[in-house]
């Protein structure tokens, strides 16, 4: 018997009143529902955002201490209860065990962080230039923060949404994606049982185009954040911008490794292999492209295939090292993108094809000779499916490293320290690792993207992340 899932609205958990619900199912047996949720539209959306609108200010006026207490109990009773959100996180999203648990370490680890924040956020005192008056900053809750989150990791990016919201005084309204919701309603309950006062967070979730739509444009809601592909962001922002809500966006990636005549090659294919095939490379920080030295390029290209060849498939509770893509429409578009790449002249030199089991697996693909130009080493895929392309130098690389409309994550694989040095001055991109894979941030520095990757004007994480959820007033008290 499925999970009967509902919205949570005002402190209620309640169905939504169309009386419409959906299923989420296993993506490694199909046939599988793991959970019905309320298909919400816009009425639903709307009681939610009045109820946290109504929350906002006694939540915003709660001493910082008391909030991050709440938020430091919500990352105490996630943590009693991570083996259960890590299955759910699997059967959903389809992640292996080890990637899912330490998603939901990293959501627990953001609830401790930020509420060891809350206590801190007030403002500060200036020295003034009149001797008779008091100077000083004060920091404010915005009112309410609209959420909108990707199925990829659905656990940790509303966690470092919500959490830092939260600790800076708003009320939040989220919808989660529709692919794998039900992380989030054990956060909303987690926050429940930790004492969040009823209103102050809400979840909704529906339709993209309903739900998602109505927080971006509502009036009552000051502040959207969104993360997910690039083409929903921009819809978003336009529809948030209109009557000047602040908005953070965070989006795709086309991420380059490069890979220097310096590098040990075998370090080099073990890094990217890593950044390319972990969480079956739906990651908006996946290596898609290994940008390459050309007198180290055909050993490269091996070590790599042999890492990909390496790799076991299975359901993500058996803990393989590669579990399904998400849903079947993300394995057609995986497998359309392996078939342009082939039409384009590139070559494959591993994988690609789907296996002979239920579920939506495909082997990891590698690509060799391919060139910049091409259309997969141009857009994002959004699967394990990587592209070698040969450079002669490093200025070459850079170029091509360059030569893509997102900016993200990047990194550089090279035993030459004026190379690393280089890369980090000149690469586009707003994450850039020496000597590291292209995936995996730290919670407690800034995150986001350059160019089509980000709004760049509001960084996630660390204090970044409490920035965005507030503002400043300088009180000038004589
Ligand atoms: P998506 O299709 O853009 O969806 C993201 C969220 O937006 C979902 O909750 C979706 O709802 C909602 N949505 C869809 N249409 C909407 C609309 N018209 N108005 C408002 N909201 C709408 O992305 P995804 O497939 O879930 O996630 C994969 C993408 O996210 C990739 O491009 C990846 O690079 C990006 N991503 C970026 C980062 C980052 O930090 N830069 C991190 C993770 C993922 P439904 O689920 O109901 O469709």
């Amino acid at each position: 018997m499925p999970d009967q899932r509902l919205n949570y609205i005002s402190g209620e958990w309640c169905e939504s009143h169309t009386g419409e619900t959906f299923e989420t199912t296993d993506p490694a047996i199909p046939g599988d529902v793991v959970a019905t949720y309320p298909e919400s539209d816009a009425e639903d959306t709307e009681r939610a955002i009045n109820a946290a609108r109504e929350a906002s200010g006694g939540w915003g006026t709660t001493p910082g201490p008391e909030r991050g207490r709440i938020l430091a109990r919500t990352g105490s009773l996630l943590e009693e209860r991570k083996d259960e959100l890590t299955e759910l996180l699997v059967r959903e999203e389809g992640k292996t065990r080890s990637e899912a648990g330490g998603e939901v370490q990293r959501a627990i680890d953001i609830f401790r962080y930020y509420g060891s924040k809350a206590s801190d956020i007030g403002g500060t005192i200036k020295s003034p230039s009149a001797r008779d008056t008091k100077l000083y900053t004060k920091t404010e809750p915005l009112g309410v923060a609209g959420l909108i989150t990707p199925w990829n990791y659905p656990i940790a990016i509303p966690a470092w949404k919500i959490a830092p919201a939260l600790a800076a005084g708003n009320a939040v309204v989220i919808k989660p994606a529709t692919l794998a919701p039900g992380v989030v309603h054990e956060m909303a309950s987690a926050l429940e049982e930790a004492g969040l006062p009823d209103g102050v967070i809400n979840v909704v979730t529906g339709p993209g185009s309903e739900v998602g739509e109505t927080i971006a444009g509502h009036e009552a809601v000051d502040a959207v954040s969104f993360t997910g592909s690039t083409a929903v962001g921009n819809t978003v922002y336009d529809t948030a911008t209109e009557d000047g809500k602040r908005v953070q966006l965070e989006m795709g990636g086309k991420n380059p490794t490069v890979v220097s005549d310096t590098a040990d090659v075998d370090k080099a294919a073990r890094i990217v292999a890593s950044g390319a095939f972990g969480v079956t490379g739906q990651a908006c920080t996946a290596t898609s492209r290994a940008i390459v030295h050309e007198d180290v390029y055909d050993e490269f290209v091996d070590a790599v295939v042999d890492r990909a060849a390496a790799i076991e498939h299975g359901h993500g509770l058996d803990d393989p090292s590669m579990g399904p893509h998400v849903s079947e429409s993300e394995l057609e578009s995986t497998l359309e993108y392996v078939d342009i790449a082939r039409d384009e002249g590139a070559t494959l030199e591993y994988g690609g094809s789907t296996l002979d089991r239920e579920g939506y697996f495909v082997e990891p693909a590698v690509f060799s000779g391919v060139d910049s130009e091409m259309r997969i080493a141009q857009e994002e895929v959004f699967g394990p499916v990587l592209a070698v392309l040969p450079v002669g130098d490093f200025d070459e690389a850079l170029a091509v490293a360059n030569d893509v409309d997102y900016g993200l994550s990047a990194s550089v694989v090279t035993d030459d320290h004026t190379e690393a040095n280089r890369f980090a001055e000149e690469i586009e991109a707003g994450v850039v690792k020496i000597n590291e894979k292209t995936t995996g941030v730290e919670l407690h520095v800034p995150f986001g993207g350059v160019k089509d990757s980000s709004s760049e004007t509001y960084r996630e994480q660390g204090d970044a992340g409490l920035d965005f959820y507030s503002i400043s007033k300088t009180v000038y008290d004589n």
